[in-house]
């Protein structure tokens, strides 16, 4: 065969007509201000159709088709139905807004496809950045180690595996066999489930993570903790680590942190402080009291996705002693050792301090966003959702029929409605009912959890996009909800 015809017949999957992608490529980014800048005027929820749906049943697809036409694909039958979580009364569960220049970051990041795990090149020097500028941030020593993750749930188990590894070195080698008496883990009964699957997950079973009850507050009961780990002792158990809440899950609580840390240090335990998104007004010298003792945890985990507004996603770890942090993940392997010069010189290989190899280079959006805002717009950001919270339990506690079901200490208010003549199973039933009108009305999205049996409608403020004005309308909606239902005029 000719060389000309083989060329002609090598395959790539660059485009043959770059300057077609081009023009859809800035279709997309128009399309994607629009409906950034627009998101207000949507509703907060629609349900997917029926027919979107199908849209993603389609068969495996064997031959080719335009890029333009599976963009339109995506943008009739994906972006409407997204989760949403862009929109101003978005509070479900805990989840931050992104914004638009954080999806150019996403997309230069994308473009770049760096794999940040090995090598001598910037990503890997941008990443290191991020996790000098979270020590920073978080009150870390410099001389900490760190990691960004996916999320808190990865960052968590990440730092149980190097509690574990202190607790007992010999387990890398020889398996929890290695321990005497099972090891035992503390935390209040507020904590994140994601670390009760970390705990799950790394061998040392849910059976053996000690819920310690909690205070009127939510948090955790310091005396019945000291109980439980001399109890544990005295039976033959191997304690090894404590979890503190840097705001649980539920309503924003914040465990006695220092305590926290006098407790660890007496019985030689790790703690590790689960700071998902509570860890985050650290950044505010008027709030930082009330997290003290974070920054002397032994290991730190926090959201960027969160209350960073940072686009999914992007957490980080950190660990105050490197050496052990890197002990506890790191294996010889010839193809990943370093060389004095070339690509393969470098920063120390992520892979190192963590499960994954192939990575993402999710350091940049935060890097550039980090950069882009300053931490003084973060601040006043964070401020402004604490005033939102606390301007909401106050309008909650306005209302004859509303009523605030928790304190208030960070972000999260929860509450419900309660006209005052139902039981409490008919109030549980009726919230329920007022919640998925919320929703299906497309009005705010708040989301749920049961605080002593009772079912609370949950509003977590990690939204930059929120306004006061928004929150005075998720009372009277909820007020007129939950009125047209029982009849009974609030
Ligand atoms: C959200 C959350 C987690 C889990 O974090 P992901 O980023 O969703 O993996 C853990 N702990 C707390 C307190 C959280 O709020």
């Amino acid at each position: 065969m000719k060389k000309e015809a083989l060329l002609t017949e090598e395959k790539t999957l660059d485009p043959q007509d770059w300057s077609a992608l081009n023009e859809l490529g800035h279709r997309m980014l128009d399309d994607l201000f629009y409906y950034l800048e627009t998101t207000r005027q949507r509703p907060v929820y629609s349900k997917p159709t029926a027919r979107a749906i199908a849209s993603a049943q389609q068969p495996l697809p064997q031959l080719p088709q335009d890029a333009s036409a599976v963009y339109d694909d995506f943008f009739t039958n994906v972006l409407p139905f997204n989760t949403n979580n862009i929109h101003p009364r978005f509070w479900a569960w805990v989840q931050g807004g992104g914004t638009p220049f954080g999806m150019l970051a996403d997309m230069l990041a994308s473009g770049l496809n760096a794999n940040v795990s090995i090598g001598d090149h910037m990503p890997m020097h941008v990443e290191k950045q991020v996790i000098d500028w979270s020590k920073e941030m978080m009150g870390f020593p410099a001389t900490a180690s760190g990691l960004l993750l996916s999320g808190a749930s990865l960052a968590n188990i990440t730092a149980l595996i190097v509690a574990r590894h202190q607790a007992n070195r010999d387990i890398k080698t020889k398996g929890l066999q290695a321990v005497k008496g099972p090891l035992t883990i503390y935390g209040s009964s507020e904590t994140h489930n994601c670390v009760l699957k970390g705990v799950e997950v790394i061998g040392i079973g849910s059976d053996n993570f000690r819920k310690v009850p909690v205070d009127e507050q939510y948090r955790i009961r310091t005396d019945e903790l000291k109980r439980m780990i001399v109890e544990d002792i005295a039976a033959g158990y191997h304690p090894f680590c404590i979890i503190g809440n840097a705001g649980t899950v539920n309503t924003g609580a914040i465990d006695p942190l220092n305590e926290l840390v006098a407790i660890a240090r007496e019985h030689n335990l790790w703690l590790h402080v689960d700071g998902a998104f509570g860890a985050i007004p650290y950044l505010l010298p008027e709030f930082a009291d009330r997290l003290k003792g974070m920054e002397q945890a032994d290991s730190l985990s926090f959201d960027f996705h969160k209350w960073m507004y940072v686009n999914y996603e992007a957490a980080c770890v950190l660990v105050r002693d490197p050496q052990l942090h890197r002990e506890a993940f790191t294996t010889a392997v010839n193809y990943l050792s370093l060389h004095e010069r070339g690509l393969s010189a470098g920063p120390d290989s992520f892979t190192n301090f963590g499960m994954e190899l192939s990575r993402g280079f999710k350091a940049l959006k935060i890097w550039m966003l980090l950069k882009q805002n300053g931490l003084e717009t973060y601040r006043t950001l964070i401020r402004q959702n604490l005033q939102q919270a606390q301007y909401l339990a106050e309008r909650v506690q306005f209302q004859p029929t509303l009523e605030l079901l928790a304190p208030v200490p960070l972000n999260i208010v929860c509450y419900r409605y309660n006209p005052g003549n139902c039981t409490e199973r008919e109030l549980n039933a009726l919230n329920k009912e007022i919640l998925m009108q919320l929703h299906e009305q497309g009005i705010a999205a708040p989301s749920y959890t049961l605080l002593n049996g009772q079912y609370a409608i949950r509003t977590a403020i990690t939204n930059h996009r929120s306004r006061f004005e928004d929150f005075e309308l998720l009372v009277n909606e909820t007020v007129r909800i939950g009125t047209g239902i029982t009849g009974i005029v609030g």
